[in-house]
């Protein structure tokens, strides 16, 4: 196929270079030129306009940083610009207002598309395997599905246009609570005298468990390998964490929806972010 990847940060680099692993053929665009310089490397063709990049393509792939510049990219240099017949995957991580917005002016042209935002970080990217959590039509989403496979383990339909912003934010702000929650337990244990590896050892295997704690652990050396064993550098950014908070609490706002602890998350992730923007978000453990 041929396909156009608009956005080749740190997420879309890795994902448009998997493109081309998969046989594609990928129709490179970035405002900056060590991102378009570094796709040339990956075997993408770069392109200095996005609506040269999208001519004749048969799918169009987005990975940009917010809802604002994903509606002005569409409005202004997809929709009318790429193939009619094209599908348009916005992977980004935006709000579910703006990505419903999109879908519905690319929908009213006559393209298929989807907002298949995902979950993993740069690693995964890179390796191929993050989840996809995928909104829009049936027919939209069995025409995305095979372009996403390509970039990742897991594909999931969420539901109608949108659905996927939804799952995404729903997900995060409940791994920043059970992070803080995490976090608190350990510090806690430790003012009581009990070692933080006996705690895990416990709690691992109890009704505490959750991923925070097994999989990501704020605690350095303590279960697997994690950011907090390379002093909370990598991983998922506070900054990135803060960014889906303030999305899924907008959301919760226009929604209707209680979410106590997700605004108390929201307003520790906001104040630990002045300073520490660029540190993992298991970081937090330190202001406890
Ligand atoms: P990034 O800032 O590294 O990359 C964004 C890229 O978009 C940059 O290269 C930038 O030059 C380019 N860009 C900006 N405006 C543009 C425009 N108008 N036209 C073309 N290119 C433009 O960000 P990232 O970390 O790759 O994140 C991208 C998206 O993925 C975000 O929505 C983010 O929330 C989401 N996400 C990131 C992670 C992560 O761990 N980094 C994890 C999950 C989801």
């Amino acid at each position: 196929m041929k396909i156009a990847f608009i956005g080749l940060g740190n997420m879309g680099g890795g994902m448009a270079a998997n493109l081309v692993k998969a046989g594609h053929s990928v129709h490179a665009f970035d405002l900056a030129e060590a991102a378009l310089s570094a796709a040339r490397d990956n075997g993408c063709e770069t392109f200095h306009e996005a609506k040269k990049a999208v001519a004749g393509v048969d799918a169009v792939v987005s990975m940009l940083p917010n809802g604002k510049i994903v509606k002005a990219v569409y409005e202004n240099d997809v929709i009318g610009h790429a193939p009619g017949g094209a599908v348009l995957l916005d992977c980004s991580t935006i709000d579910v207002a703006t990505a419903r917005e999109v879908i519905a002016a690319a929908e009213s042209a006559g393209y298929d598309m989807v907002d298949a935002p995902v979950s993993g970080g740069i690693a995964a990217a890179n390796g191929g395997t993050l989840t996809f959590m995928v909104g829009g039509t049936g027919k939209a989403f069995q025409r995305a599905e095979p372009i996403l496979q390509a970039m990742g383990k897991a594909v999931i339909h969420a539901g109608d246009a949108g659905n996927g912003q939804a799952a995404k934010i729903c997900n995060n702000m409940l791994l920043a609570i059970h992070m803080i929650g995490t976090s608190e337990a350990f510090k806690m244990a430790e003012k009581l005298g009990l070692d933080a590896q006996t705690f895990y050892d416990i709690s691992s295997v109890s009704s505490g468990q959750n991923w925070s704690m097994t999989s990501y652990c704020p605690v350095p050396g303590v279960g697997p390998q994690s950011p907090s064993d390379n002093d909370y550098q990598g991983g998922f950014a506070t900054a990135l964490m803060l960014k889906d908070l303030k999305l899924a609490m907008e959301a919760a706002e226009t929604a209707g929806a209680s979410t106590p602890l997700g605004r108390h998350a929201q307003e520790i992730y906001d104040a630990f972010a002045e300073e520490h923007g660029g540190l993992d978000f298991s970081a937090i453990i330190r202001t406890l």
